[in-house]
């Protein structure tokens, strides 16, 4: 890696550090009552107090801390989602939510930090609630315990809330033994690393470059691998396209056998 090891490890623990104050005001804002819910393009695409006040937060905190980086940003660029599952946020499906910092290095996701507020909200009274998962390309992924879906098992993970037509016929052409629709990027990947999902497959736009930064490099550090729905690499420089035009296809182990059943059709109607 040749953008500094220094400007990195200090980059990410940084990131570490405000994305765990991300959770904190996630958790606040839910226990205020008010969720200041928005429509942004409509009822699906939402955005809260939570999303626009972790958004100043962890902005401010990073140009503080960083600036520079805005000059390092030829080259080393930060993408975040303040609060990715924001409509399940507003359902109360409060483990889907994560926080999610990903920082890139000439267009290549290199390093992620992802915080979940509400891990373990249902798990007692006695039990830490939410938890960081990050890691560093070439280093490894920390915070979790990396499990596998039993061999031969084909799990699915696919979004609940931004279906169609395109989506379900990617997910049936894989020959799922189950299908989990749950809200959010970086929840699908904790899924997969995780041992509760073996594919996040997602055949549709609408996914950005700030949902899948950080949760590919905690992915990819574990030796797991994320594409869109053609195969092709995902690119995080600064001038490029933010929607993931051509979805997402991502697992952490027997990526080919995912890939091999994408439908021809389905590949037609997802132009890159
Ligand atoms: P989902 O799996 O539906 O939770 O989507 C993962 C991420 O992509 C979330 O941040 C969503 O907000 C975003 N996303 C996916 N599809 C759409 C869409 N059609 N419109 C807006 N955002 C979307
Ligand atoms: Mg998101
Ligand atoms: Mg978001």
């Amino acid at each position: 890696m040749a953008c500094g090891h220094t400007v990195l490890m200090r980059l990410v623990a940084s990131a570490y550090a405000v994305a765990q104050k991300a959770g904190m005001i996630v958790r606040r804002v839910i226990a205020e009552g008010d969720l200041g819910i928005v429509e942004k393009t409509c009822a699906t695409d939402l955005q809260t107090k939570a999303d626009r006040l972790v958004q100043m937060s962890i902005c401010s905190s990073l140009a503080r801390k960083f600036p520079k980086l805005t000059i390092i940003g030829e080259e080393l660029v930060v993408w975040v989602d303040p609060l990715d599952g924001t409509k399940e946020y507003t359902e109360g499906l409060l483990d889907n939510v994560t926080v999610l910092i990903g920082i890139a290095y000439e267009g290549k996701a290199i390093a992620g930090v992802i915080n979940q507020p509400y891990y373990n909200y249902q798990a007692g009274p006695d039990a830490v609630l939410g938890r960081t998962i990050w890691g560093v390309l070439g280093l490894g992924a920390f915070g979790f315990q990396l499990k596998e879906v039993p061999a031969g098992k084909h799990i699915i993970t696919t979004t609940r809330s931004h279906s169609n037509q395109l989506v379900m016929d990617c997910v049936t052409a894989m020959n799922p033994d189950d299908v989990l629709r749950v809200g959010g990027a970086g929840n699908k990947i904790i899924q997969l690393i995780e041992g509760k999902a073996s594919a996040y497959v997602f055949a549709s736009p609408g996914c950005k470059k700030w949902d899948t930064c950080a949760p590919e490099v905690i992915l990819h550090a574990v030796g797991g691998k994320l594409t869109d729905i053609h195969g092709n690499a995902l690119q995080y420089n600064k001038e490029v396209k933010h929607m993931n035009s051509a979805g997402v296809l991502a697992t952490l182990r027997n990526y080919d056998y995912y890939a091999s059943r994408v439908p021809q059709s389905v590949k037609n109607a997802l132009v890159p």
